[in-house]
C-alpha cells in the first residue's frame, strides 16, 4: 500500500496520485514539485519554469494552503507528515537542497534515515528544544 502524506499545517493530502506535490520556489522560479511517496527514493519530476540546479536550496510551500514546510529541525530541511495505520502520523524531514539525497521519518524517540547525504545531519535534534532534560 502505498504511503500517504499529508500537511503538517492543513492536513491536505498530499499525493492523491502516484507523487507527491509540493509548491516549489527558488528566488523568483517557482513551480510544482512531484516527489515519490517511497521514502529513500529521490526520483522527482520538476515543474517546467523552476529549472533547478544540484546544489541549489528550494523552499517548498503545501500546494493547498501555501504554508512554508521548512522543518522547525533545520532550515536546510522541510517537514511533511507521514500516515501510519489508521490515525497515526510521523513526521518525515527531507532535503530542500536538490540533488542532497537525505530523509528522515522520526517515529517517538527514533529517527529512521535514508539516503546517502544522510549523515551530513547527524547529531541534529529531531525532537525540538527542550526535550533533554539537564
Ligand atoms: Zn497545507
Amino acid at each position: 500500500m502505498a504511503n500517504k502524506f499529508f500537511c503538517p499545517h492543513c492536513t491536505a493530502h498530499l499525493n492523491p496520485g502516484t507523487k507527491i506535490v509540493l509548491r516549489a520556489a527558488k528566488g523568483k522560479r517557482k513551480g510544482m514539485v512531484l516527489l515519490s511517496p517511497e521514502v529513500g527514493n529521490y526520483t522527482c519530476i520538476i515543474g517546467e519554469g523552476l529549472k533547478l540546479v544540484k546544489g541549489e536550496k528550494v523552499h517548498f510551500e503545501c500546494p493547498v494552503c501555501g504554508a512554508d514546510l521548512t522543518s522547525s529541525v533545520d532550515r536546510r530541511l522541510s517537514e511533511v507528515l507521514l500516515r501510519r495505520g489508521a490515525d497515526e502520523f510521523v513526521r518525515v524531514n527531507f532535503s530542500n537542497t536538490f540533488g542532497e539525497e537525505a530523509t528522515f521519518v522520526i517515529t517517538g524517540d527514533d529517527v529512521a534515515s535514508y539516503g546517502t547525504d544522510a549523515q551530513r545531519f547527524s547529531g541534529f535534534n529531531f525532537f525540538g528544544e527542550g526535550g533533554e532534560s539537564d
